[in-house]
């Protein structure tokens, strides 16, 4: 019998997890945009499937605007 049983836990991935998507929010303070291309900017340590806080940098005011984001990973091992 081979058999795979998949359980619904946290994966904390590598120290740079780099995923190809840009975050883009408006600064509360100054109603400029703030982004971050995650793409170049890695995640460091990330857990999946759990909300955490991401910085992302407003030029106009200097500042960061934290912006609540969840890293979803859908992997799967299947028998071939
Ligand atoms: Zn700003």
């Amino acid at each position: 019998m081979i058999e795979l049983k998949h359980r619904d836990e946290q994966i904390e991935l590598g120290k740079r997890t780099y995923v190809p998507c840009t975050l883009t929010a408006t600064c509360p303070r100054c109603g400029g945009v703030a982004s971050k291309d995650f793409g170049k900017a890695y995640l460091s340590y990330p857990c999946t499937n759990s909300p955490f806080e991401c910085s992302v940098w407003c030029e106009s005011c200097d500042e960061p605007v934290e912006v609540k984001v969840k890293l979803v990973l859908r992997l799967r091992l299947e028998l071939a």
